[in-house]
């Protein structure tokens, strides 16, 4: 469907865009419907009309589902994380100085300040900044980049981390205008984010996993290195993951599939998940666990023993041809 009228594409500019999907989550308030278009030309996915600065920030302290995740699911994410990003350049790197942008409760940095990188976080979300200053030990400045740029006006860093991050952002373009603020020249940055050139996209429409009232932009390769390109980035290298079969929630019969999201808009509805969330928050959320140390230890040892990404399943998975698994990363340098 060609929709006339539609919102100029913001990243290579084709004027008539197509609505791919649009609909009501429950997370969002009143009536509000989520309308997503895909750009024809470059195969960007945005959200039009976007939700204002104020609706965003209700959307997020009503609780942000990456933040409830245990301890040792989150370890177990970062070392697999690690061999696909940080592994990979490391050898170029000197000093060994990380910033990420959007560390959540950091673990992450805290496994690479283990492996004895200098590493700063950067978070919008103070109580996870908290969080990961005071139970990782990991310096994280709460809020946003543009703010840790006016407080922070020289440093630069040769490393930059942007994972599952670009999609979250208002305005990609003043999001790389920043990042040349705090990249030093020759500097790499890796960026992890859905891929909108995706198998399952074509297979499970807007219920794709990516797809969710978080994910403002879904970037294909081409919207994205034409983005990098325009801000003096050559691309180094790319790559998918989540190569292999979908996620568990896709995996459902549709019946199941429908009978989750009655249950879900039910538990909005009656105000249940807002119990539901707070119980979930005091077990996992910014809670102290007996185990936290151990497992961070025990990434430490699995990176050290760990193998290439690109010799795992996920690698050789059926989609890693032709980039077309769930995520996409890009590896790029800045030259100019
Ligand atoms: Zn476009």
């Amino acid at each position: 469907m060609k929709i006339k009228n539609s919102p100029a594409c913001l990243i290579c500019g084709a004027k008539e865009s197509e609505i791919f999907f649009e609909k009501k989550y429950p997370e969002l308030p009143g009536s509000f419907k989520f309308t997503m278009y895909r750009c024809p030309q470059c195969g960007l996915y945005y959200n039009y009309p976007q939700m204002t600065q104020n609706e965003l920030s209700a959307l997020y302290n009503n609780g942000y589902y990456f933040f409830h995740r245990r301890d040792q699911v989150e370890f177990r994410r970062i070392v697999a994380l690690y061999q696909r990003s940080v592994a990979l350049v490391e050898n170029q790197i000197q000093p060994r100085k990380v910033l990420e942008i959007g560390s959540a409760k950091g673990y992450l940095l805290s496994v690479l300040q283990r492996l004895g990188w200098d590493v700063q976080g950067i978070e919008i979300s103070h109580s996870a900044a908290k969080f990961s200053r005071q139970k990782l030990n990991v310096p994280t400045y709460a809020g946003t980049l543009d703010e840790f740029i006016t407080q922070h006006p020289n440093e630069k860093y040769p490393l930059i981390l942007a994972i599952d991050l670009l999609e979250h952002v208002i305005e990609p373009a003043s999001f790389f205008k920043q990042v040349n603020q705090v990249i030093e020249r020759n500097g790499i940055i890796i960026i992890d984010t859905p891929n909108g050139n995706s198998a399952n996209i074509t297979q499970y429409g807007s219920e794709w996993q990516g797809f969710n009232p978080f994910h403002l932009f879904i970037f294909s390769l081409e919207s994205l290195s034409q983005l990098l390109n325009q801000y003096g980035f050559e691309i180094q290298k790319v790559f998918s993951h989540g190569n292999l079969s979908p996620t568990a929630t896709q995996l459902m019969t549709p019946q199941q599939n429908i009978i989750r999201k009655r249950f879900k808009a039910l538990l909005y509805e009656t105000q249940l998940i807002t119990l539901a969330k707070h119980l979930r928050r005091q077990l996992y959320e910014f809670q102290d666990t007996p185990n936290r140390h151990q497992y961070l230890r025990e990434s430490i040892l699995k990176i050290r023993t760990g193998q290439d990404y690109f010799n795992s399943s996920d690698s050789q998975g059926h989609l890693a041809k032709g980039h077309q698994g769930d995520n996409l990363v890009i590896i790029a340098q800045k030259m100019k």
